[in-house]
């Protein structure tokens, strides 16, 4: 079923949904499955699964010089939504990017996707690669999220690159985009960023969900604003617990959000590792109540490799 199917479906009630990242080269699928198989009696109608493109590492030759090597730390993010969809007969939604990817690479991943009955993806530029100052899309690839959404809403209606293709058939994928509540990084100003944000919508998204933030009065101000500009659709809140003290430094450096000065504050007092993963949980859980009253369509957890702590947020509220 599509994301805002099942959203529309469940109308007025707040479902909770799941986001994982596909296992380090070398690792199984039965990691994902230990992580996920906590999670199942929540019923998430869908379980987002992260792609991580290629990176650059610098290996030594016995020459002594070193070679620029691109490897994949984490691939399987197809792989990872079929068997998800095998075991628990959920939809499972791949993140797919514009970088790496030529446009007909993606068409090629798209039809992948299509052909295994997974009509659901949540459509990203991705980030520059370690090394690398900006984003750089592929020379013959997409730039933006937006064109990615429009390729594949012109999947949706049957047309391929190939003109020659006649009669194509029509995909049916759900499109999901990103939106930032404190603001994409890169964008001059929270304005734009919505403007660009409302163009992704307007080009055939079908539902947004937000990068993590620790204030929920972020999200709230976030979907009124979306509201004044006529963006309509589901606004899906992304949660993530901070559980370590590193991640005080590390959340705002890698997602560019901020900790609210309490939180902080309370975790900067913390005199053991149990008691700031115990606030973190607290505070997590405190956000999601709150989230939940106040009507929002599903809680979307990014579990990072952890769900005992997800099971115990989400146990506490439902
Ligand atoms: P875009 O919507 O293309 O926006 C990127 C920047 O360009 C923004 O500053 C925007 O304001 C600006 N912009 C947009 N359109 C235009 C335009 N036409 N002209 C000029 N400027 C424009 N990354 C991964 O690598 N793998 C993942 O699985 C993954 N999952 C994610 C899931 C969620 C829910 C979120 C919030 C992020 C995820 N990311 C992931 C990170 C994401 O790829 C980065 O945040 C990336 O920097 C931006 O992606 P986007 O799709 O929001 O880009």
């Amino acid at each position: 079923m599509q994301v805002t199917e099942v959203l529309a479906k469940n109308s007025g009630k707040t479902l909770v949904s799941f986001e994982v990242l596909p296992p380090l080269k070398g690792g199984s699928m039965q990691a994902i499955f230990d992580m996920l198989d906590p999670l199942m009696e929540f019923n998430p109608p869908f379980i987002d699964v992260t792609y991580h493109r290629e990176e650059f590492i610098y290996k030594k030759q016995n020459s002594g010089y070193y070679e620029k090597i691109a490897i994949r730390k984490r691939p399987g993010t197809v792989g990872i939504c079929a068997a998800i969809m095998h075991r628990y007969k959920v939809d499972a939604v791949p993140h797919l990017l514009c970088g790496g990817f030529s446009i007909d690479e993606t068409e090629n991943a798209l039809i992948d996707l299509n052909f295994l009955n997974i009509n659901n993806v949540l459509a990203l530029r991705g980030d520059a690669r370690p090394f690398e100052k900006k984003f750089v899309p592929d020379p013959n690839g997409n730039a933006y999220a937006i064109d990615l959404v429009k390729q594949i809403n012109r999947m949706n209606q049957g047309i391929y690159l190939d003109t020659n293709i006649a009669n194509g058939a029509s995909t049916n994928f759900c499109i999901g985009v990103a939106g930032y509540p404190e603001k994409h990084f890169e964008s001059p100003n929270g304005d734009m960023d919505l403007l660009y944000l409302k163009q992704k919508v307007d080009a055939g998204a079908d539902y947004i969900v937000t990068q993590m933030f620790f204030d929920n009065k972020h999200y709230f101000d976030f979907v009124d604003k979306c509201r004044a500009i006529g963006i309509q659709v589901p606004i899906i809140p992304g949660l993530k617990p901070l559980t370590k003290r590193y991640q005080l430094q590390s959340i705002p450096r890698n997602f560019y959000v901020d900790i609210p000065k309490e939180l902080a504050d309370e975790v900067h007092a913390a005199k053991t590792a149990e008691a700031v993963r115990s606030i973190g949980i607290e505070w997590c859980t405190a956000q999601s109540k709150e989230l939940k009253e106040k009507g929002a369509p599903c809680l979307h957890y990014y579990t990072m490799g952890d769900s005992k702590t997800i099971k115990q947020i989400v146990e506490a509220i439902y």
